[in-house]
């Protein structure tokens, strides 16, 4: 990585992050490592009013379903104004399962793809004008290494074709907005302990999340388009 600066360190200024799904799990525990960073947080979720704990965290609380275009232009509206320097497209959903092909079941594929590939997309569309106005300009997919058809280990098709879709998009993304100054990136938390991972996985969102600030912290234009895991290691595509 290019380690131009940390992403906190911009002279005089205070980096505004938003996460989307930050109600629980990895997004909830980005909120509070962010904000012990000294970042201004926007912490999203679909329904704000169940969202005790994330309110707790004294973040900017704002509702948001990934899958809803209404949705989506109405926190942009809400937005209006207000620069975005990362923008964390962490909202997922495990989705189909299924691990013979036979038993695929394409209403569940339709969802899954309609959060994970296609809502970071919406996202990223919605809040552009925003980034545009932000000094950092990063945008990050919180994606995982079962979309890396390299490391394939077969089963879970929805889950993993629609990480490798938003990889696929965000390698695009990348291509088009870099030469805007854009810096958009890839990454997989590891196995996390959250309602997703299960608690025998094997990383605390703690150690995931702290590793993951630390690789966005040293993110630079060099590493526009790439894949990280927590560790800050490549993973193959
Ligand atoms: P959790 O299931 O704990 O949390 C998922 C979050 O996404 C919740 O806040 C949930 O909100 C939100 N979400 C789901 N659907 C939508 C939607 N339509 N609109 C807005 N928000 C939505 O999962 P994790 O924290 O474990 O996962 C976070 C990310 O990390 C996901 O993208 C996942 O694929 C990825 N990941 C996780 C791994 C793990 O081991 N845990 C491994 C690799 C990748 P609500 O409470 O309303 O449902």
């Amino acid at each position: 990585m290019a380690g131009v600066c940390p992403a906190s360190a911009i002279a005089g200024t205070v980096m505004t992050v938003l996460v989307t799904g930050a109600n629980r799990g990895i997004g909830l525990e980005m909120v509070k490592q962010l904000q012990s960073r000294g970042m201004d947080v926007i912490g999203t979720a679909r329904k704000p009013g169940e969202a005790a704990e994330l309110k707790a965290t004294g973040a900017r609380v704002e509702q948001l379903d990934v899958t809803d275009a209404d949705s989506l232009a109405a926190l942009a509206r809400r937005l209006d104004g207000v620069k975005i320097d990362m923008l964390i497209n962490n909202a997922g959903i495990g989705g189909h399962t299924a691990a013979s092909f036979a038993e695929t079941d394409f209403t569940q594929l339709d969802k899954t793809f309609a959060v994970n590939t296609l809502g970071p997309m919406r996202v990223t569309q919605a809040l552009l004008p925003h980034l545009r106005r932000g000094e950092q300009k990063t945008v990050i997919q919180i994606s995982s290494r079962m979309g890396s058809i390299e490391g394939n280990e077969g089963g879970y098709y929805g889950y993993r074709a629609s990480k490798t879709a938003l990889n696929m998009m965000n390698s695009s993304l990348a291509l088009e907005l870099g030469e805007q100054g854009f810096t958009c990136v890839v990454v997989h938390p590891g196995w996390v302990q959250t309602d997703m991972g299960g608690a025998g996985a094997d990383i605390t969102p703690e150690v995931s999340v702290k590793g993951l600030l630390d690789v966005f912290a040293g993110l630079g234009p060099g590493d526009n388009g790439k894949f990280y895991d927590y560790q800050g290691k490549k993973i193959p595509w």
